[in-house]
């Protein structure tokens, strides 16, 4: 390859920069243009989040501020593979997740610094971090602390927390972690078929010892009683969900104790929407790309465990095939390998591209580098066996 077939840069100074010449002049030119057969939009906002930006930034930062000592992450700064393993090229410890090396790093001590993530951490690791008195750098997004003074709320007013997300996201975690620490309970729904076993349990139509039966481990409170915890019921959800899955679930719980309580449901519902701005507004820029469209198709680049990336993906829904990636690589030719939305299985596709000319949407998940989408952005244009020089503005 050469410079301009990539944007994933040799010298390391331009790497980190993540900044993708490509990119930038989409975003100039108004997120278009035509190459060949093809017309590329890209969303008006995708990519890196301020929150992510921002706790990238202070990795740096760490690394430049404490030169000689050990810099750790709890886990993954952000669920995207290509800037963690940037962060353990430059030196970064893992503590746990699929970048520690416990063998070769060892444990940690009270003179290293230690990175809570932007997801934030679970009350259990906070503690293990005061109690080491090691210098701690905490990134946590505040979009994050939003939801968490929400459900303390909850706690102190004797309602559970009903948490819209994945049980094991790191967020969630936190959210459930905190709640439990101050004698509250939570429970974990991922998704409307979850929300409906909830509101069944709450009517009556669902036994209470099936429900606790049919829960993932990890998904409710320790000595979660329903006839008990689902009494008084607040939501929040993880900041990275479908937002339009939020409102349904939050309309299904609200239904159902209306169904029980009848009209003083009020008395045993709140709720607040705690999506943040960025997921918002990338999943919107996706249906309003869809307008400009019409799309023959949409590329979400980003993480397989990005959860608002997998959410960007399913905001296309039954209109247009969306293909989640993880980058240039997944494409080859005729063969798209890609995360299945519905099974969540990586799978391939062949033939994925349309005969003739088409339009390619493009968007990006809050934890995926410029340089990532710029060279996927190349790599469907090879695809479709468009000449580099035949990129040009519209
Ligand atoms: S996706 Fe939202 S909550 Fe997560 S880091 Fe970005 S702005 Fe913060």
């Amino acid at each position: 390859m050469t410079d301009a077939d990539t944007d994933r840069y040799e010298d390391p100074h331009q790497r980190y920069s993540y900044k993708s010449p490509l990119i930038e002049r989409l975003r100039a030119s108004g997120g278009e243009l035509r190459a060949g057969r093809v017309r590329v939009l890209t969303a008006r906002t995708f990519g890196f989040c301020w929150g992510v930006d921002r706790a990238v930034a202070m990795v740096r930062d760490a690394l430049r501020e404490h030169p000689g000592r050990r810099i750790w992450l709890l886990d993954q700064i952000i669920h995207n593979p290509q800037v963690n393993a940037d962060f353990k090229e430059m030196g970064v410890c893992f503590l746990r997740g699929p970048f520690s090396e416990p063998d070769r790093n060892g444990g940690l001590s009270r003179e290293d610094v230690v990175v809570i993530p932007a997801f934030s951490a679970t009350v259990e690791d906070i503690h293990m971090l005061e109690e080491l008195g090691c210098t701690v750098v905490d990134t946590t997004c505040p979009w994050v602390i939003r939801p968490h003074r929400r459900t303390i709320k909850y706690v102190e007013d004797g309602f559970t927390t009903i948490i819209h997300g994945l049980v094991r996201h790191e967020e969630t975690r936190a959210s459930c972690s905190l709640v439990a620490s101050r004698g509250g309970h939570y429970l974990v729904v991922a998704e409307q078929t979850e929300a409906q076993r909830v509101c069944d349990v709450i009517t009556g139509a669902l036994d209470k010892e099936a429900f606790l039966a049919g829960l993932s481990p990890g998904a409710c409170s320790e000595g979660f009683d329903p006839d008990l915890h689902l009494e008084h019921v607040g939501t929040i959800n993880q900041t990275t969900m479908l937002a339009s899955e939020t409102r349904e679930i939050e309309a299904m719980v609200r239904a159902a104790l209306e169904a029980r309580h009848g009209e003083t449901v009020g008395e045993h519902f709140r709720e607040l929407n705690t999506i943040c701005r960025a997921t918002q507004e990338n999943q919107d820029s996706v249906l309003e790309m869809s307008a400009r469209g019409p799309l023959d198709l949409l590329v979400v680049v980003g993480g397989y465990d990005s959860s608002n990336t997998k959410n960007l993906t399913r905001v296309g829904g039954e209109e247009f095939p969306s293909y989640h990636v993880l980058g240039p690589e997944a494409i080859d030719g005729d063969v798209i390998r890609h995360r299945s939305p519905d099974t969540g299985e990586i799978v391939e596709t062949r033939g994925w591209l349309p005969d003739g000319a088409f339009t390619v949407g493009f968007t990006a998940g809050a934890s995926t580098p410029d340089t990532l989408l710029g060279d996927t952005v190349r790599a469907v244009l090879a695809a479709a066996d468009v000449p580099r020089e035949a990129v040009t503005a519209p």
